[in-house]
């Protein structure tokens, strides 16, 4: 039986998407960068990608991916390469402002809390836009906890990211591991990092992706409201 849900933010809760497209638009607006096409973002938004699995499998730092992305969007896009780095400090502000749900996501944190589902908060983002957008969202009053990559000093899929989270859940209660339950969109952090820690896995998977990693996935959803017939 389910007791603890870890919760992936951007991607799962949170609608990324739309919250991406967004704060790059809001940037772009304030470095006088000219228009920001949908399909701009779209390939920004693959770079992003790249960069942040890199980081996943430790290749570069969390710094490395801040400022490489939008170096290298800016480079094929033609745009001025050393506004990277302030273009990135702006980038972290717009993006904790805006919220996005997916699926009504608040109402069913709210509705498992009231069930009396312990749900934690693990994410690899930045500490400046998560905390932003915890608390924009109303999701940091809702959640026992939130844990930050960027606190804990590594990121998902690395088993001392989950080795954290476990000393701190079991100062609040007494858990098995198959009692807790990571819910997340990405495979290569959230089930990758589910399969390393060895707990049950919930992969979000909204556009049907296939699973091209051959991670055990446990349980697949397509709406998270899917979620309440496995607990
Ligand atoms: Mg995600």
């Amino acid at each position: 039986m389910i007791k603890v849900i870890l919760w992936d933010i951007d991607g799962t809760l949170l609608n990324f998407e739309r919250a991406e497209n967004y704060a790059v638009k809001k940037c772009f607006e304030i470095f006088e960068l000219g228009v920001c096409t949908d399909e701009m973002v779209k390939r920004y938004s693959m770079i992003n990608t790249k960069y942040w699995e890199r980081l996943e499998r430790n290749e570069i730092t969390k710094q490395e991916v801040l400022v490489g992305r939008f170096r290298e969007f800016f480079e094929t896009e033609g745009l001025p390469i050393e506004k990277a780095v302030p273009f990135n400090d702006e980038y972290q502000v717009w993006l904790g402002d805006v919220v996005f749900f997916n699926d009504n996501a608040k109402m069913l944190v709210t509705e498992l809390k009231e069930q009396g589902l312990m749900q934690f908060a693990v994410t690899n983002g930045t500490l400046t836009a998560q905390r932003k957008k915890l608390a924009a969202s109303g999701l940091d009053k809702l959640l026992e906890k939130a844990f930050i990559s960027d606190e804990i000093g590594v990121e998902k899929p690395n088993t001392a990211f989950f080795d954290r989270v476990f000393a701190e859940i079991a100062k609040v209660g007494n858990f098995k591991k198959e009692e807790i339950l990571i819910v997340g969109d990405s495979l290569t952090s959230d089930i990758q990092g589910g399969n390393n820690a060895n707990i049950p896995c919930c992969w979000y998977n909204p556009k049907g992706d296939q699973n091209t990693k051959g991670l055990r996935i446990d349980y697949e959803i397509q709406n998270l409201n899917e979620l309440k017939k496995i607990i």
